[in-house]
């Protein structure tokens, strides 16, 4: 056995400690991530012409517009 001061003890016992919340939030992400279902996402677009909001599946930038047929950018909140 070898004896260890409280200063590396400390040391060793706070590395362990964001190890182990760098795994745990390592595995939550990539569940998260995994469980997600990117079809429900929707994207909402404002058209500046004729003034209507929209929405289309999935994430872009940009859409036409279904009422007039303007170009427009995603609204970002
Ligand atoms: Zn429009």
């Amino acid at each position: 056995m070898f004896a260890v001061d409280l200063v590396t003890f400390s040391a060793i016992l706070l590395f362990g400690i964001f190890v182990f919340a760098g795994v745990v939030r390592w595995y939550y992400d990539r569940r998260d991530r995994l469980l997600v279902d990117h079809r429900r996402y929707r994207t909402v677009f404002y058209c500046i012409r004729c003034g209507k909001i929209y929405s289309r599946a999935r994430r872009r930038e940009v859409s036409v517009c279904p009422h007039c047929g303007l170009e427009n950018t995603r609204m970002k909140f």
